[in-house]
């Protein structure tokens, strides 16, 4: 019988499993790490991946009023004249006079350095964006910046993508890559760095239709992380206050996620009015008007926005498939990954190392590779090799035994009730799909049985 063990998720052990299983490393390691930037390993990186797959086909693939687009991480400096960025996107910050460190200020709790007690300056602005050099010569002409988020290359492309696809209002345009902020206070593993991955939507609307479409964006990205397997009580909307508004933004929520520290931002749902585009209009010089061929009238376009960060979705599908079950006096580990996300689909296990079922595996592992990630591991007890892979998530394991030589047929085994069927070699790939996309483990194809054990091999 497997009973629920008392268990908290807290961010240690997020981390090392993280470390231990290769999802995610510190940042050039052998060097000592660089603060706040975090290298997805192999894992890691299918997971980031499959995240960013079933957003672009949830936002755009599904979509008929959607576009994609991949604007360059450099852009004109005046760009972020044009946002505001040069002006408002800066922290409150003090330092240090002892030990240099710096701090924002708006986060200290009293008026001494947290970590050596010192003497703090006044507070400054800092500017979060990450300046750099275009071309060979270092001088001010030269200056160009990091983006600190993918949005402005939407807006600076909204009429290329309504001259090139005659997209009609409403329509939105879907962005996903890195964006660079040099964040004052970091921590938290992957949930605040200084490099990151956004997936962002700029969604383009009449300007009477504000409210029902920030509503609407509203249930369709909570549902989104809800589909995807995050229980709805660690989800949560947070309204901004009139004080926190940021300077474009006509009303904003936050999706919040119960991440181990606390209620955190995993995205944030703004109407952005038509700032964006008034800016870009006035700075550039060009119009950006919109011309409504139903009311014959030119006008600038509202925008909803809503912007979601790939490291902290990540996270937070981490901490939310994350578990622990006492299994006979011992601790199971397993991430309860919905398959789509999961970074290996299945896992083909011979039982034992001899030729005639390893050529049956290996097989099975040739043709099944051809349409997911699928991992092959023969290596120790077979009750450990099912444990390696529920602690990765991994949904199904195939097993294949001696009798697999003489009835071609194969076990599969669920991750989650560790439940087993067996099943006619040539059906493996049609029901894992089945199973896969949802369908219970009992519906059998011709020929299949069920297996259901009690306790597993160890
Ligand atoms: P915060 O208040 O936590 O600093 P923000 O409100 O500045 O976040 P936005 O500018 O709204 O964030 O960015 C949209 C999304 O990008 C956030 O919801 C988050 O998921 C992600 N994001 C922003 N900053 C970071 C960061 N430093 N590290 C990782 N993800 C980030």
């Amino acid at each position: 019988m497997t009973e629920q063990a008392p268990i908290k998720v807290d961010m240690e052990k997020i981390v090392s499993l993280c470390r231990r299983r290769g999802f995610i490393f510190p940042s050039s390691e052998i060097y000592g790490g660089l603060s706040s930037c975090w290298d997805y390993g192999p894992l890691g990186v299918e997971l980031k991946r499959n995240i960013k797959e079933a957003w672009w086909r949830a936002v755009v693939q599904e979509r008929d009023d959607m576009v994609g687009l991949d604007a360059s991480i450099l852009m004109h400096p005046q760009i972020w004249e044009a946002s505001g960025h040069l002006k408002g996107f800066a922290d409150p910050l003090v330092e240090c006079k002892s030990c240099h460190l710096r701090w924002r200020s708006d986060e200290l709790e009293n008026s001494n350095c947290p970590s050596c007690g010192g003497e703090l300056t006044e507070s400054r602005l800092f500017n979060l964006m990450f300046k750099t050099f275009i071309g060979p010569v270092e001088d001010e002409a030269s200056v160009v910046y990091l983006r600190p988020e993918t949005a402005q290359g939407i807006f600076v492309n909204f009429q290329n993508v309504v001259n090139t696809t005659r997209k009609r209002l409403p329509f939105g345009i879907a962005q996903i890559g890195k964006a660079f902020r040099n964040e004052i206070t970091t921590g938290n593993f992957i949930f605040r760095s200084r490099e990151f991955e956004q997936m962002e939507i700029e969604f383009f609307i009449k300007p009477v239709t504000d409210k029902e479409w920030f509503n609407y964006w509203l249930e369709e990205r909570l549902n989104w992380y809800v589909k995807l397997g995050i229980k709805r009580e660690n989800l949560r909307l947070r309204q901004h206050t009139k004080e926190e508004l940021a300077h474009y933004a006509r009303e904003c929520y936050d999706i919040d996620y119960l991440f181990p520290m606390g209620w955190s931002e995993l995205e944030g749902i703004a109407n952005r009015g038509d700032f964006d585009l008034v800016q870009h209009a006035s700075v550039s010089g060009k119009s950006l008007d919109y011309f409504d061929e139903e009311s014959k009238e030119h006008f600038l376009p509202y925008i909803i926005e809503p912007s979601a960060g790939v490291d902290r979705s990540t996270l937070a599908f981490l901490c939310d498939a994350y578990d622990e079950e006492l299994e006979d006096g011992e601790t199971r580990v397993l991430l309860h990954f919905h398959p789509t996300l999961a970074p290996i689909k299945v896992a083909v296990l011979p039982l034992s190392r001899q030729e005639k079922p390893v050529t049956v595996a290996k097989q099975i592992y040739t043709d099944l590779r051809q349409q997911w990630m699928v991992s092959y591991d023969d290596a120790q007890s077979i009750g450990r090799r099912y444990r390696r892979q529920d602690e990765i998530g991994t949904p199904f394991c195939v097993t294949v035994d001696f009798q697999s030589l003489e009835d071609e047929q194969a076990t599969i085994r669920e991750r989650d009730t560790m439940n087993q069927i067996r099943v006619p070699i040539v059906d493996l790939k049609t029901t894992l799909q089945a199973k896969l996309e949802g369908e219970s483990l009992f519906i059998l194809p011709p020929g299949g049985s069920i297996w259901k054990v009690e306790r597993e091999e160890r």
